[in-house]
């Protein structure tokens, strides 16, 4: 598998609880690499487009709402097959049901508030890079 790039945002659950640099840890030991990272107040605009495709869902207004609750860290990371290797990391969107050593296991509060995005397919990682970074921004 080739070097790929994934994007990823610490939510406002865990940087509100100052969890950025645990997340960040769990990150790179996995052996992925933050090659761009900023801290942003999203706004209900940005969330909204983020979260589009779940705009039928009956907890979409939760979601923007929680994504607009307090600063998030978007990045992108890259690694052999960042994608999937990222998700597994993350660990299932419930932390209920999350597996041992993820991030969401680790830190989640709640199927809504759980700590962490990241990209589920290499389509929708190159146009969530692109919402949040210019080229010049990532540096790999
Ligand atoms: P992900 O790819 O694992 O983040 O999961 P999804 O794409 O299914 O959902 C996107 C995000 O919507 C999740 O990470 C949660 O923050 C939120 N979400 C999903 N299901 C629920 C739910 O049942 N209730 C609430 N409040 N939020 C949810």
């Amino acid at each position: 598998m080739a070097l790929q790039r994934t994007f990823s945002i610490i939510k406002p659950d865990a940087t509100e609880r100052n969890l950025t640099g645990a997340v960040n840890a769990k990150i790179e030991e996995a052996g992925l690499r933050i090659i761009a990272q900023k801290r942003i107040q999203m706004t209900r605009g940005q969330a909204e487009t983020f979260y589009a495709v779940h705009k039928e869902r009956p907890f979409f207004g939760e979601l923007v709402d929680f994504m607009i609750s307090a600063p998030v860290v978007v990045q992108v990371l890259e690694g052999e097959d960042a994608i999937v290797k990222y998700r597994d990391v993350m660990g299932a969107t419930n932390p209920e049901q999350a597996a041992e050593g993820t991030i969401r296991k680790a830190f989640a509060k709640s199927i809504g508030e759980n700590s962490v995005h990241g990209s589920d397919a290499a389509e929708t990682a190159a146009l969530e890079i692109a919402q949040f970074f210019s080229g010049n921004e990532i540096v790999g």
